[in-house]
């Protein structure tokens, strides 16, 4: 029994459920994976950029060596982008590993690491993986309660975590809450901001991580190129930081953690400014289009500011999910994360969308 064998935090664990993939979908209703949409990963529904694309095929041809350990270029072009020092950044293997770098970092069993309810799973995933505690604080219509996180935290917290935009509610919050916060956060704390869903963020007053940076040296911000940048499948991530905790993050990282291919694409996509813009452009009249959809079935969302959105569908969201599965449309369920009656609908391609809603249409009629 390997399970009673696993240190301590390790036995308590559930397994991350990722979305489910195409080809197992579409194995189990005998369908090509072609008639398959998945809206179910708040992937990138344009496809990946064609600078992208072009700068990761040549880079296959340096595959039998090791990649550059240090990023060096991906560095230079983020740090030129983000007015900070290459020192202040700390590459990961997606932003997942930037988070569980910072856990095994700064938490030790018997410490606490503070989170939302209803916040992303890898948070408590490693926590315990590490032995330490999590701490989840009741949520306020669905977001962060900023304040009640702040009380919560006591002498044995090492880190907050903040989604913002938040996955899988869509809720953000803004500069001046994200200000007061961090001024009641003592310094020993190391607070995560995590920006997965940043690019997204809509209206004037994006409470943007890195310029606080300055001010908070406890701060740590995460940010990925899988959602607006398109690159999921290679697996690149970052953090901005002081120079300081950036070392100690660099420390944990194994070495090589994120590949040739990836390293190229992600410093040619920083040149693509315009499939970014398309990118925000394609998930604002998404989020427009998809909204307007439950509201004509009748159905109440949780407004978003991410490339995703989660829809109330009633006590029988189980039933819906796969009756949308039936349909070909992958969904997401968040039961796993309390919310039983939502389901998670990622933004797609616009007829990607119409026929998602079509589905739900279609679903929610066979079960009344
Ligand atoms: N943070 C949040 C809030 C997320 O939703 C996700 C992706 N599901 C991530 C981080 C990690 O994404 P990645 O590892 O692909 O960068």
């Amino acid at each position: 029994d390997f399970k009673s064998r696993a240190v301590a935090g390790v036995r308590g664990l559930q397994p991350y459920q990722p979305g489910k993939p195409i080809d197992e979908v579409a194995r189990e209703l005998g369908l090509d994976p072609s008639q398959i949409i998945k809206l179910a990963s708040n992937e990138n529904p344009l496809g990946p950029s064609s600078k992208a694309l072009e700068a990761a095929r040549k880079a296959l041809d340096e595959m039998c060596l090791y990649p550059d350990g240090n990023g060096f270029n991906l560095k230079q072009k983020l740090a030129a982008r983000l007015s900070v020092s290459p020192a202040q950044l700390t590459l990961g293997n997606g932003s997942n590993d930037v988070l569980d770098l910072v856990i095994r970092a700064f938490a030790d069993a018997g410490d606490e690491v503070i989170f939302s309810q209803y916040a992303f799973a890898v948070y408590p995933i490693s926590t315990m993986a590490v032995g330490a505690t999590g701490v989840s604080v009741p949520a306020k219509e669905w977001g962060h309660d900023l304040d009640a996180m702040a009380a919560a935290i006591n002498d044995r917290t090492r880190i907050v975590f903040v989604a913002n935009p938040n996955n899988p509610t869509g809720t953000a919050v803004g500069r001046d809450a994200i200000v007061q916060f961090l001024r009641k956060v003592p310094e020993h704390v190391v607070v995560v901001l995590d920006e997965a869903y940043c690019e997204y963020f809509e209206g004037d007053e994006f409470p943007d991580g890195i310029d606080l940076l300055p001010d908070f040296p406890n701060l740590v911000v995460a940010r990925t190129f899988s959602k607006a940048w398109g690159l999921a499948a290679l697996r690149v991530g970052y953090a901005v930081s002081s120079a300081a905790i950036a070392d100690v993050l660099n420390r944990v990282r194994q070495p090589f953690n994120v590949d040739t291919i990836a390293l190229a694409a992600a410093t040619a996509v920083l040149d693509d400014e315009d499939y970014l813009q398309r990118s925000r452009e394609v998930n604002r009249s998404g989020l427009r289009q998809l909204a307007a959809g439950f509201e004509a079935l009748g159905l109440e969302y949780i407004p978003s500011s991410g490339n995703f959105i989660a829809v109330d569908v009633g006590e029988r969201a189980d039933q819906v999910f796969q009756g949308l599965l039936q349909r070909g449309v992958i969904v997401r369920p968040i039961g796993g994360y309390g919310m039983p009656r939502h389901l998670r609908i990622s933004v797609g391609l616009e007829a990607e969308n119409a026929r998602c809603l079509d589905a739900l249409k279609e679903v929610l009629e066979s079960l009344n």
